[in-house]
């Protein structure tokens, strides 16, 4: 028993212990690979609206400090756990290290609903969480960024609360905040965009004409927001599916995809979106598309609905949608599902978060269009390592990612000793 037990910390193991056994790592140094080098827990006591004071549960976990500080993402969500962060700050070093950052993953976030939070209640949370992180984090040792339930605006307070600390303003230790404070041009949209540019690939090699393709998206966030757009509207796919965690909406003529995003500014989310028809969010991954791109949360798909996946592309633009048991499933449909693994398939957010770092260090700020061409060139270069390594090797696209990923970061510590 440990403090991150939760049943994604333990799909997070199961999926690494996979990866040890082909690439035959010694008994020794499996722990040191799993294990956080480090774990925070805070209270945050918050002033609500109506006079009474609420505490929440605040954490960060740093993966590891081998390669340079920990990256990754904050996530404001109500039932965050110890081992959920913990999960998603391991995948944060294998997907940083396939990329070949310097950085090793972490992970971090808030248990809270932030739709039930007034702006002032979500901006005391967001001060007095980096107030209480300020000791752990830095520009040099973890720095955050957004994930699920946090955006920009919180980015900005994060930033704010540190620099008021510091007595400058030190943009740096966020990013994914404002392009007004120092943010990169193309990070909002870095994450969805490299999805896309991920599925044309996939597309290319099988030969598949966008213009022909369907694609389906879970989650119209941040990330399938987005990718929704460049699908529908730069690589020329029709777009007939698209969910949030109020609705999931079906129309096989094809969806307005600028008007579902138009709908959501001014409504919050999909749940009175008419183009189309309303149906059970439970099937809507198994209808039949080209690509698929679940982009909400983890674990959708399962040893239950594998098996019926219609689709030639499974995108994973999420973190860990696809369970150990499903993955078992989906490899013996290699030859007619493609799958780009979620280390890799959303990997834009953060190659465009370390460039937004290195302008801030050096405050030398660059142009949209050198954000996006280095985001596609190291993503180009990601994407063949894995389809080179699965071919030679006669394994699964995820085993090749994860295995690039955990053998740099292995050869890291081999190379360091037993400190990071
Ligand atoms: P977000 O909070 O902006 O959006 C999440 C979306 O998913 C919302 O539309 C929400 O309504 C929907 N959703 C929630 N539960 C759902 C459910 N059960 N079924 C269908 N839809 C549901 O979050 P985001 O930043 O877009 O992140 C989405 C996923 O992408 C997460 O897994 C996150 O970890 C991952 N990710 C995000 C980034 C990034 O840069 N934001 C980078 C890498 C990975």
């Amino acid at each position: 028993m440990t403090i991150y037990d939760d049943e994604i910390f333990k799909m997070a193991c199961d999926q690494f212990l996979v990866i040890a056994d082909y690439l035959s790592i010694d008994k020794n140094d499996r722990e040191r690979l799993i294990y956080p080098k480090r774990a925070i827990a805070v209270t945050l006591p918050v002033h609500m609206d109506d006079g009474s004071t609420k505490t929440f549960q605040g954490y960060r976990v740093q993966h590891h400090l081998t390669l340079g500080p920990t990256k990754g993402g904050t996530r404001f969500a109500p039932n965050l756990s110890m081992g959920e962060t913990a999960a998603l700050a391991m995948w944060m070093s294998w997907k940083c290290a396939l990329a070949n950052l310097p950085y090793g993953g972490a992970k971090g976030g808030v248990a809270c609903d932030p739709s039930k939070l007034s702006r002032n209640e979500l901006e005391a949370v967001s001060h007095r969480y980096m107030q209480e992180m300020i000791s752990f984090v830095g520009p040099h040792t973890d720095v955050m960024g957004p994930d699920m339930g946090t955006n920009e605006q919180v980015m900005a307070w994060f930033m704010d609360t540190y620099s008021v600390y510091h007595g400058y303003a030190v943009n740096e230790i966020v990013t994914g905040k404002p392009v007004a404070i120092g943010g990169t041009e193309g990070r909002r949209e870095s994450t969805g965009r490299g999805v896309v540019y991920l599925v044309e690939r996939a597309m290319d090699i099988l030969k598949m004409d966008p213009e022909k393709c369907t694609a389906i998206v879970q989650g119209f966030g941040n990330v399938g927001s987005v990718a929704a757009l460049s699908l529908a509207y730069k690589s020329g796919v029709k777009v007939i599916g698209i969910s949030d965690a109020y609705a999931a909406i079906y129309n096989p003529k094809g969806i307005d995809v600028q008007a579902a995003e138009q709908h959501v500014l001014k409504k919050g989310n999909l749940r009175a979106f008419s183009q189309g028809e309303h149906v059970d969010p439970n099937e809507f991954l198994t209808l039949p598309c080209d690509i698929l791109v679940p982009a909400a949360v983890d674990r959708v798909i399962t040893s239950k609905n594998a098996g019926q996946l219609k689709c030639r592309i499974l995108a994973e633009a999420a973190n860990g949608p696809t369970t150990p048991e499903a993955d078992l499933l989906l490899e013996k449909r290699w030859d007619e599902l493609f799958v780009i693994p979620d280390i890799l398939c959303n990997a834009g957010g953060v190659i465009v978060s370390y460039f937004e770092w290195v302008q801030g260090l050096q405050a030398f700020l660059w142009s949209e269009t050198e954000v996006t061409d280095k985001l596609f060139r190291i993503l180009e270069h990601s994407f063949a390592q894995v389809i080179r390594r699965a071919k030679s090797h006669k394994i699964a696209h995820r085993t090749a990612a994860m295995a690039i990923g955990v053998e740099r970061v292995l050869r890291a510590k081999k190379m360091r000793g037993l400190f990071p």
